[in-house]
């Protein structure tokens, strides 16, 4: 018998939880600590100094010697300084372990480093973060040691937004704020703030160390940049909620234990459906903290990984011909006295107000289709989205077939009195039916689908922070609860306005509902005569950001000022730019220090066998025809690389950072594939013992 592994024990170990703060903090400060986490507010600095010495002495009991301000800058991933609690020793040489409500509440790092588009030129280089007291702080063990992480805002000095997480805290105020406007009208008095709330299911890959070790477009690029397909692919089926490797098994209990002592909710695990891709899904919490547990989700994967001899790849397309990963991102919205606004639920009222929060949300992903796009792109994902094994650029949203009918005879008659598949039905006082959410089947190729009481957006890639995607997301639905409140709120006959404004929004907005194939060509072709967007990459998705309507849309709600958008724009163009210049003197570096010279070899030994053959008396033409076929390819490869050596060089000399990423996009990328395709193309003819990388099958099948 293994030793028993009580998970209630262990859970949340690692963080300084309500229930820690309860037991140490005085009663007043902790009644304080409660009523800004749940009200918003700052805490005073004396309650703050109290907060701080019980999380110190908590952390140091658990082996802490520094803290951090964990933040998120616009680099997608965390970032850390680390500080010491300690402080001057007094004159007999003796220090004690320090740390102030001021160092809790706010931090100074240097910020000049990080990605910031114009704001760094226009304002002060230096930022400060503040604590996000709704997350809770925890302690992150590694080689380093304990260090207690404070979850924090990345803000400039001027109050600008450097991270993905303060706009995402303003957009959840936002939601807030315009969703109460909304239950208050059907008679909810209660509620007191209505909460996003997120479940990512996070997708990734495992493989071998050593040989990961072996390829520098895994080490710098995160992805292959070359490689064969196998023999055998996903073709199969048979990797999909297949049995777990024992490797991978006990990788994935170490990554289970770990998470749960750091307070995530680790639920779910399966194998996925290309070889060596896995998922893991944790429960669904308030999207901020959500946010911050992704974070932490993907970085112990990439930890514990190392462990097992490992890595764990996040990037969305890490081979070609397989599929990718992505996140699921679920998300819903629930009032504080429990009510899923997503929810259909029993009552014909609160059916009409699932329709009115259902009409809200069709018109806002309509509206903001582009953004929402936007939203899920990061460079990974140009390999994803609009290829065919994940949605396509294009966003849709699915209702199924029950709700879409109801749609349909709201926006014909004016009312939905039955329902398909004989479901239940209780018009009431009203004139909309009860329907029964189970009823909600799947389409798994929709990108925005109705799931019974969330939306599933299913667009985000694995690598990239969910921040952006439920800014947005609340972004755009607080606009139209905004929209309908004030309409609602003036209207002289509550249920006729209401009524009506159901009609009208689903009726206007009715072209984004698609409940058929999204990966199918005449769904492109339709969504075209539809007027639909359809953009197809990162770069041509940037310019959503500062359109006259998403300046409108973000400023309305405090989200994101003109000046922050427009540095965002910026940052998508400088980190595309950069990311593809790396892969392509990756390619650079591969071709000409390891394929090149590793296949001329070859065509040596090849071609001192046809001399010797041909000496021998022997009929050498299979050899001759061999060493003719690998030298055309070779000499493609040598052209391809002479040319992205060219075209990298000019790309860099590019001042303007759009026209830079553009180029990268138009010109490099198309040479990147120019010189891939000869060399994918030699590796399947050249004697496998000179090949200098492992392959796609060692990589894939042999974890
Ligand atoms: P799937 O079949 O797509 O795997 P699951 O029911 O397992 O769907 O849920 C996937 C994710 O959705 C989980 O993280 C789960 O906690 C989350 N989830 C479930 N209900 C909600 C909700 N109301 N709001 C947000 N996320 C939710
Ligand atoms: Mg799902």
């Amino acid at each position: 018998m293994s030793e028993v592994l009580n998970v209630e024990d262990i859970f949340a170990s690692k963080v300084f939880t309500l229930g820690k703060m309860k037991e140490r903090l005085p009663k007043s400060t902790y009644k304080e600590v409660k009523r800004v986490m749940d009200q918003g507010g700052e805490l005073s600095l004396a309650t703050a100094d109290v907060v701080a010495k019980a999380m110190k002495d908590w952390a140091v009991e658990n082996g802490a010697t520094h803290y951090t301000h964990w933040f998120q800058p616009l680099t997608g991933i965390t970032a850390e300084k680390h500080d010491a609690f300690v402080s001057h020793p007094d004159e007999e040489g003796k220090m004690i372990m320090e740390f102030s409500g001021k160092e809790l509440i706010k931090g100074e790092p240097d910020a000049s480093s990080f990605p910031s588009g114009g704001l760094r030129a226009t304002f002060e280089a230096r930022g400060y973060t503040a604590w996000d007291i709704t997350s809770p702080a925890f302690l992150k063990e590694d080689a380093t040691g304990v260090i207690l992480c404070i979850p924090t805002a990345f803000c400039s000095y001027t109050g600008e937004a450097l991270d993905k997480k303060t706009p995402l805290l303003r957009s959840m105020e936002a939601v807030s704020e315009q969703a109460l406007r909304i239950v208050r009208l059907f008679g909810n008095t209660e509620a007191t703030k209505v909460v996003a709330s997120v479940g990512p299911e996070q997708e990734y890959f495992l493989v071998d160390r050593e040989k990961y070790l072996q390829r520098e477009d895994l080490i710098f690029a995160g992805r292959t940049l070359f490689g064969a397909p196998a023999p055998k692919g996903q073709e199969l089926e048979d990797h999909y909620f297949g049995t777990i490797r024992e490797r991978v098994g006990s990788y994935m209990k170490d990554l289970n234990i770990e998470l749960w002592k750091l307070g995530v909710t680790a639920k779910t695990q399966h194998n996925e459906v290309a070889p060596a891709q896995h998922e893991l899904a944790p429960i669904y919490e308030t999207a901020n903290i959500a946010v911050d547990h992704n974070q932490l989700v993907m970085e112990t994967m990439k930890k514990v990984a190392g462990r097992h001899g490992m890595t764990c790849l996040l990037h969305e397309k890490p081979f070609a011909g397989v599929n990718g990963s992505g996140k699921h991102n679920n998300w819903s919205l629930g009032t504080d006295n429990g009510v899923n606004l997503l929810d259909p639920g029993a009552t014909p009222n609160e059916n009409i107000q699932f329709l009115l929060v259902l009409a809200c949300i069709m018109k806002a992903v309509d509206t903001h289709a582009d953004l929402l796009r936007q939203s899920a792109s990061d460079v990974g994902n140009d390999h994803r989205l609009g290829a065919n094994e994940a949605p396509p650029a294009i966003i849709s949203m699915f209702l199924g077939e029950q709700l879409e009918d109801v749609v349909k005879q709201l926006v014909e008659t004016g009312e939905a009195s039955h329902l398909i598949e004989g479901g239940k039905l209780k018009t009431g006082v009203s004139t909309l039916p009860d329907f029964d959410k189970d009823a909600t089947d799947r389409n798994r190729t929709s990108p925005f689908a109705f799931t019974g009481n969330k939306f599933e957006f299913r667009r985000v890639g694995s690598a990239d922070s969910i921040a952006s995607p439920n800014t947005t997301l609340n972004a755009i639905v607080a606009e139209a609860f905004c929209e309908a409140a004030d309409i609602l709120e003036k209207a002289d006959d509550f249920d006729v306005a209401v009524h009506d404004l159901i009609k009208k929004y689903m009726t206007e907005h009715q072209r984004i509902i698609f409940n058929g194939n999204g990966y199918s060509d005449e769904w492109v072709a339709e969504a075209e005569k539809r007027g639909l967007p359809n953009i197809k990459s990162m770069v041509e998705a940037a310019s959503t950001l500062t359109t006259d309507k998403a300046i409108k849309l973000f400023e309305k709600f405090g989200i994101f000022t003109r000046v922050e958008l427009e540095s965002r724009e910026e940052v998508i163009y400088e980190t595309y730019a950069k990311t593809i210049n790396i892969e392509a003197l990756t390619m650079i570096d591969m071709a000409g220090k390891k394929y090149i010279p590793a296949v001329m070899k070859y065509t040596k030994s090849l071609a001192d066998t046809v001399i010797a053959v041909k000496e021998a008396g022997a009929d050498a033409s299979v050899q001759a025809e061999v060493l003719g076929e690998v030298s055309e390819k070779l000499a493609a490869a040598k052209a391809a690389l002479t040319k992205l050596e060219k075209v990298t060089a000019e790309a860099t000399a590019i001042e303007d950072v759009k026209a830079q990423a553009f180029f990268y996009k138009d010109s490099v990328k198309v040479v990147m594939d120019e010189l891939r395709a000869p060399i994918d193309a030699l590796e399947m003819i050249v004697d496998k013992s000179v090949w200098p990388v492992p392959s796609y099958g060692e990589l894939t099948f042999e974890v």
